[in-house]
């Protein structure tokens, strides 16, 4: 059977930023929190996440004796910009679908493992950053996320990936603690745009961006659509002004060679105007919690951020996707946006859309005149 140091160095060679060890024993307060919050958590189950099955790595493994959590520093290499602005950073190397990067690698430690005689499993529904915390690789921060206590500058841009294991070891220190300086006064709980943090180190989910973007139900409410910003499918705002990050932040990094060339694949305008094809080939591979039958949502989003520049070339692109577009919930976002905007061609275009509409999109269209025309 493999020794723990022998892992260690297996972890290392295949450059994971930092590996720990913990026991398999259930994640009870983990349990007993998303059973007491089901409000804010039920629509994990009904999607099919499955987290309170994930609170027992039995459920995992019916052998399960340890957890292994190996961290990935996923921000080692710069992104465009043009795509740090639109995109939580998390997801712009996210290889689940095409297994080209971090899949290899954990796929190889796998079968370092099982060469080795252990069976392991990587579940996606255990509370992976509570099993890095067990394991002693870090602690929390107020915007509940995960800072890395070794690698990655102290940072949270660190994917915790937990392999459920049929062989014990010794377990690591814990370290599952808040480890915000009282002097930032909760810089991140101040900076969310849609006050989905609580302040105690708890989040409401369901008015997270991240959750909003991409899970949110139908046209996004009026009052969420200036908060939500420039964000199209993730959010990236509380760790942005996060003193435990800055040193990271501002480290020169080279450019991410993956990434960056996919950056015009991204713009607004094309995915204001992409059809299934397009999706398919060029955007559901990195980010696919939205699927082709989601269209609609990719161009709310974008509809939505197109507005939130205030910048007055996008208004020819939301007049052509006004025409293109067949989606109420589309459509309604576009006048939003021309609304927002303002200018003699978008109301020119809202009074002439104002006349052959009805219903919910004639409704927007009346305030997104009237927004309009404040802004003479
Ligand atoms: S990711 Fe954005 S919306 Fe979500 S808690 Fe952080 S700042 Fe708020
Ligand atoms: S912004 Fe401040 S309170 Fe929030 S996670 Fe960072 S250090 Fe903690």
């Amino acid at each position: 059977m493999l020794t723990k140091q022998e892992i260690i160095t297996e972890a290392k060679r295949l450059n994971f930023a930092d590996i720990g060890f913990t026991g398999a024993e259930p994640f009870d307060s983990q349990k007993d929190y998303l059973l007491k919050r089901q409000e804010e958590y039920g629509w994990t189950e009904a999607v099919g996440l499955g987290l309170i099955a994930g609170t027992d790595p039995k459920t995992i493994l019916a052998g399960a004796k340890s957890i292994i959590v190996i961290l990935e520093s996923y921000f080692e290499k710069s992104f465009p910009m043009a795509m740090e602005r639109h995109f939580g950073r998390c997801y712009l190397d996210d290889d689940r679908v095409t297994k080209d990067g971090l899949a290899l690698k954990i796929k190889a430690l796998r079968k370092f493992l099982r060469d080795g005689g252990i069976d392991s499993k990587v579940p996606f529904n255990l509370p992976h950053r509570l099993s890095a915390a067990r394991a002693g690789l870090g602690s929390f921060g107020k915007n509940c996320l995960f800072y890395a206590r070794r690698v990655a500058g102290g940072s949270s841009f660190v994917f915790p990936i937990a392999l459920v294991v049929d062989q014990e070891f010794a377990a690591d220190e814990p370290s599952v603690s808040i480890g915000c300086p009282d002097w930032c006064r909760n810089a991140c709980v101040a900076a969310c745009p849609t006050r989905a943090l609580k302040g105690d180190g708890k989040i409401d989910p369901r008015r997270c961006i991240s959750f909003l973007s991409y899970y949110g139900g139908g046209l996004t409410p009026m009052e969420l659509r200036e908060p939500m910003g420039l964000y199209i499918y993730g959010c990236d705002r509380c760790q942005n002004v996060c003193p435990r990050n800055v040193n990271w932040l501002t480290k020169e990094k080279p450019l991410n060679p993956r990434v960056s060339p996919k950056a015009a694949d991204f713009d607004l305008t094309r995915l204001l105007h992409m059809d299934k094809t397009y999706f398919l080939q060029k955007i559901w591979p990195h980010m696919f919690y939205m699927s082709a039958d989601d269209l609609w949502r990719w161009k709310m989003n974008a509809a939505r951020a197109m507005g939130n520049t205030r910048n007055p070339d996008y208004v020819t692109d939301l007049l052509r996707a006004f025409e293109e577009n067949s989606d109420e919930r589309v459509n309604c976002m576009i006048t939003w946006a021309l609304g927002h905007i303002g200018g003699r061609e978008a109301m020119t275009a809202l009074k002439k859309f104002y006349e052959i509409s009805e219903g919910m999109l004639k409704d927007e269209i009346k305030q997104a005149m009237e927004s309009a025309a404040a802004k003479f």
